[in-house]
């Protein structure tokens, strides 16, 4: 048997969120929570709202919600549009679908411009939208969309919807913040939303949150009946230093030691980090045969990959889990079986894409697929090297 260690299985994760946690991080986790009225807390509470400003590239206030990604996208509807207001979503996935599901259930009028899967959305075609419906309030879509592997032109849509609307722009960057470029203030956003999971090499549990001016205007008249998500509370906790409710101490605790991190590594390092391994990943894929499932425009966070024919994939998924303890992303929807996802955003460095690139290739040939074995690994090698990485 290939598998793991005769005592302790050694797990490895190359999903796109929960992503792994580094070991400085565990340590973290592991210490007595502070509780949340108190001096110590208020100040690391601070410092961690600074400290996401840093991430967020904006000088307006940052938000943390004890939540998965989805409550900071729900924030964003509940807080800045109302009942009835036509918003339009760009839909290239699954992803997206959920801007739609979540603008629906707030009765919301949601039109949507629809991208085949793999495709990126086009500005041009915002454009041409907004043109024909005058009232739209906000614009909705993913920098990165997970389900595809794709990364959306967010600063041409942005300029786009700016020249031709007052509608905000609404962006879910759960596996783009602390991923790739996406300055909130220069790019003029006015909702960037993340998630703890991701990037940002935590379990599960907090989500991030900031808007700009404009959008603080907008929250002036705009609202839906809500409690939880409700920033007019937030805000007036925030005044004093604290949240409205008691939030997830521990994992705020552990979030500042990684913030510290990303400060002293800076974004553009960390940005050029996660395109190496994007781009060695792709390498490597493309030379074992295998078809990438984004043509252009993919996303530096998730490489969608095609089952190659004669595979089923579900096998691909289930035999990287029971024999080397792989946990990789399968494809969603009409995509379930056809297509897998291995994740590099996070805690990962190119030995690791080595790793799942070499046991995708003993996966697919197991499965009775004609693959050289190592050639995909020597492609990621070969690009590692010349990158020196
Ligand atoms: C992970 C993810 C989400 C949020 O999912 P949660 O399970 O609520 O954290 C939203 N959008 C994208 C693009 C994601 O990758």
């Amino acid at each position: 048997m290939l598998k793991s260690h005769p005592i302790f299985e050694h797990r490895r994760i190359f999903a796109p969120g929960p992503t792994p946690v580094p070991e400085e991080v565990l340590g973290e986790l592991a210490r007595a929570p502070l509780h949340h009225r108190t001096k110590e807390f208020i100040g690391l509470f601070d410092r961690v709202r600074q400290r996401l400003q840093f991430v967020f590239q904006t000088t307006q206030p940052t938000y943390l919600l004890s939540s998965s990604g989805t409550g900071a996208m729900e924030t964003c509807i509940v807080n800045l549009f109302s009942t009835g207001d036509e918003i339009l979503v760009l839909n290239a996935g699954k992803f997206g679908e959920r801007w739609e599901k979540i603008g629906t259930c707030y009765g919301m009028k949601v039109h949507s411009l629809k991208f085949e899967w793999g495709q990126a959305a086009d500005p041009e075609g915002v454009r041409g939208f907004l043109r024909a419906h005058g009232n739209i309030r906000g614009v909705f879509f993913q920098a990165s969309e997970t389900s595809t592997g794709v990364a959306h032109p967010v600063e041409a849509i942005a300029k786009v919807v700016r020249a031709e609307s007052d509608a905000l722009v609404i962006v879910d960057a759960i596996t783009a913040l602390g991923v790739s470029d996406l300055p909130l203030d220069r790019w003029d956003l006015d909702a960037v939303v993340s998630g703890s999971q991701k990037a940002f090499m935590l379990p599960p549990g907090l989500a991030f949150l900031a808007l700009s001016a404009r959008a603080h205007d907008r929250r002036k008249i705009a609202g839906v009946p809500r409690f939880y998500f409700d920033l007019n509370a937030e805000d007036r906790a925030l005044a004093g230093g604290e949240s409205a409710w008691t939030p997830a101490v521990g994992l705020i605790m552990a979030l500042d030691r990684v913030l510290a991190g990303m400060e002293a590594a800076g974004l553009p390092a960390i940005f050029a980090h996660h395109k190496r391994l994007a781009e060695g990943t792709r390498r490597g894929v493309s030379a074992m045969g295998l078809e990438l499932f984004a043509k252009k425009n993919p996303s530096d966070a998730v490489t969608a990959i095609h089952v190659p024919a004669g595979v089923e994939g579900k096998k691909i998924v289930s035999h990287l889990r029971d024999t080397f303890g792989i946990t990789i992303a399968g494809g969603q929807d009409q995509w379930k079986g056809k297509m897998f996802r291995l994740a590099h955003l996070g805690f990962f460095d190119s030995l690791d894409m080595l790793t799942v690139l070499g046991a995708v290739e003993m996966t697919l040939k197991a499965l009775g697929h004609p693959i050289h074995l190592g050639k995909g690994v020597a492609a990621a090698q070969t690009f590692f090297l010349e990158e020196n990485t």
